[in-house]
């Protein structure tokens, strides 16, 4: 499945829209530190519904709107969107291309959106569950992730062997039979 576009404005470091198209292939992104480069994964993963703000890399949930600066003011909401060529039918919606989006404003309300259509969060991990997209799967790693991968102990390591080879369900629903 191909990510072919992310959609910002007003999220973190991004005060102006931002557009971002992919191509097939890997795309790098450069830039000196703090230029907001895990700016952009954040808000991928924000977009697929993270709700735990601390994998975002802030405290609060208004951390990921724009705070202004001493030229710009404040944001007053954050959007993001992201759209996928959906032309090999993996999302289950009869649409070619889909675009989900997210906002959030200064008031705490938040909203989520497929092909514009306003939607629940239920539904963004719906459409994602079992493509390896969602929220929780590993088509994200961060920084922090590789230090954890690196610095597991051998049994830890393991498990995420086991999310990867798609396995995990099955050892949740062992233990759970086995509670029973
Ligand atoms: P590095 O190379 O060090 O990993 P990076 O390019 O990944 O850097 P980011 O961590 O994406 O950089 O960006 C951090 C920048 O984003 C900081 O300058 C920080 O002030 C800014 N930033 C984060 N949240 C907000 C916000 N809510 N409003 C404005 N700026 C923000
Ligand atoms: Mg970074």
């Amino acid at each position: 499945m191909l990510l072919k576009r992310l959609e910002a404005y007003g999220f973190k470091s991004f005060a102006d829209r931002i557009e971002i198209e992919f191509d097939r292939g890997i795309t790098a992104v450069v830039g000196p530190n703090g230029s907001g480069k895990s700016n952009i994964t954040d808000a991928i993963r924000w977009v697929l519904g993270e709700q735990n703000i601390r994998n975002l890399r802030g405290s609060k949930a208004e951390d990921i709107i724009f705070a202004g600066s001493s030229a710009r003011k404040p944001a007053g909401i954050a959007q993001v969107s992201l759209t996928f060529d959906n032309e090999d039918g993996k999302l289950p919606l009869e649409f070619q291309e889909i675009t989900i989006s997210r906002r959030l404003f200064r008031t705490g309300e938040s909203e989520f959106y497929i092909n514009k259509a306003r939607c629940r969060l239920k539904d963004i991990y719906g459409l994602f569950a079992d493509t390896g997209i969602g929220r929780d799967s590993i088509s994200v790693i961060s920084q922090n992730k590789v230090d954890e991968v690196l610095n597991a102990k051998p049994e830890d390591r393991r498990l995420l062997f086991e999310e990867c080879a798609g396995i995990t369900k099955y050892r949740d629903r062992k233990r759970e039979a086995v509670r029973k």
